[in-house]
């Protein structure tokens, strides 16, 4: 596979290749990765934000491999939208046709009231950049299909990592045992990596349920009238988006509304679509229809953490949800693991094994304030949609300010910031 990266340079991806006789791999698979004088990069966890991140080492040469927990790729009825300031990225690793293919542009975004009046959303800014809503499991096997072949390996639950001089020996629950110059881990929420690098957080509710699904657009009167823009009714305690995937042949549902259960945050915990109808009860048409039209749905108990001090150590460190999991309601979860991946990706091109703790640090310097920033918008944007703001001025005040964080949320180039902290850094070296 080629890749372009971002100054258009064509770099071939490769799988580990024998150039040495010293050893990475997978005693596992039973096949040989033999390591190579490059260092060597282990990915934990196969989502979004590690398959991303394999892609964009991959296109500056390194050398790198994933291990996911997963026998296969799991089949998640859920949307999920590609905002600017990722699909940019996306865009430099040559994904953008497959994202077309299989998603719907975005070409607005609908503020309706509870009863379906319009809420005035004019102070909307634009980045130029187009993004995309996706079927998450269409956007997670165009990822797999563009990994070089060796580079995913199913099956692979982490259990534990040993970090010791200059190396990390991770162990997995099938019995096998892998050594890495490098460790990100991109588990998850519930990261085990995080735990091996001795960070711990503490989940609080929101006192919100996110219930999901997809319904076939066919069945909607009123999805051919909403093109590929996103629409979110806004009401009392909770709020309803819809947005069109799969090109448009389904909606995807995602509906916040309170709750005071202690629910599990899970793609597959089934809801009750009846439970959902009574949650709301006299809302818009389209609103009613669509719950009406919905075969099954699933629910994800929304919890809130605060940022970790810190994210790495010499060798391991952290990318999207494992380093800074938010609540869902900016949809911007996975577009900063995306930005993650690409950040380490610059910071670690041309690393040698001396540099790869200060590489490290720097890559936390750069997005641990971002995105603790942005943890707390998507905090507030919750806060925003949970409201009932009798006084409709007050709120699209709110709207507005919520709006203007398009330009340094959604506009934000990760890849260009990372290339000139480098070079600031690199130049610092010289000096010194
Ligand atoms: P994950 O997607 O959780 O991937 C982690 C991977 O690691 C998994 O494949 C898992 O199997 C694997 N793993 C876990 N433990 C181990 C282990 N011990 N060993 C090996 N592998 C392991 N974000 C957006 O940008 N836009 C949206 O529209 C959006 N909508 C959302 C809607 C809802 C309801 C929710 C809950 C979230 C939403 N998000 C959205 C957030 C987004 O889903 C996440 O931020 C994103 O998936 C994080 O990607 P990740 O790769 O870091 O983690």
């Amino acid at each position: 596979m080629v890749f372009h990266s971002r100054q258009g340079k064509r770099l071939q991806a490769t799988t580990l290749t024998c150039r040495t006789s010293a050893t990475f791999l997978c005693r596992t698979c039973s096949k040989e990765n033999v390591m190579s004088e490059q260092l060597q990069i282990a990915i934990v966890g196969g989502g979004i934000g590690g398959l991303t991140a394999a892609l964009a080492l991959r296109a500056r040469g390194l050398n790198v491999t994933i291990f996911e927990q997963a026998g296969a790729l799991r089949e998640i009825g859920a949307g999920v939208s590609i905002q600017p300031n990722a699909a940019l990225l996306l865009e430099r690793i040559g994904l953008t046709d497959g994202i077309r293919k299989i998603g719907s542009a975005i070409t607005g975004l609908l503020h309706r009231t509870s009863v379906g009046e319009l809420i005035d959303t004019s102070a909307r800014t634009s980045t130029g950049v187009q993004g995309y809503n996706v079927h998450r499991a269409e956007f997670l096997k165009l990822l797999i299909d563009a990994q070089p072949e060796g580079t995913l390996h199913f099956d692979h639950r982490l259990s534990a990592a040993k970090e010791t001089n200059g190396h990390v020996q991770l162990t997995f629950s099938n019995g096998e045992t892998v050594d890495a110059d490098i460790v990100i881990g991109a588990d998850g929420i519930h990261s085990a990596l995080k735990r091996q690098i001795g960070l711990k957080t503490y989940p609080s509710s929101e006192g919100i349920m996110a219930y999901r699904g997809l319904i076939p657009s066919e069945r909607l009167s009123w999805a051919n009238d909403i093109g590929g823009r996103m629409s979110m009714w806004i009401g009392k305690g909770r709020s309803f988006l819809c947005y069109p995937v799969s090109g448009g042949r389904l909606m995807n549902m995602v509906a916040f509304v309170p709750t005071n259960l202690d629910s599990e945050e899970s793609w597959t915990a089934p809801g009750d679509v009846r439970a959902l109808g009574a949650e709301y009860a006299g809302w818009d048409d389209p609103v009613l229809e669509t719950i009406g039209a919905l075969d099954q749905t699933f629910r994800w108990g929304i919890y809130d953490r605060a940022p970790l001090p810190y994210w790495s150590t010499d060798r391991m460190t952290l990318l999207g949800d494992a380093a800074h999991p938010m609540v869902p309601h900016l949809g911007q979860g996975a577009a900063q693991a995306i930005e993650d991946g690409f950040t380490l990706a610059v910071l670690l091109d041309g690393a040698k094994r001396k540099d790869v703790p200060k590489r490290l640090k720097a890559y936390e310097n750069l997005r641990i304030e971002r995105t603790s920033r942005i943890q707390a918008v998507a905090r507030d944007t919750g806060r925003f949609y949970r409201a009932e703001y009798e006084n409709a001025s007050e709120r699209d005040r709110l709207m507005g300010k919520w709006m203007s964080t398009a330009g340094w949320i959604r506009g934000h180039d990760a890849e260009q910031i990372a290339e000139e902290a480098l070079l600031l850094a690199s130049r610092d070296e010289a000096i010194e």
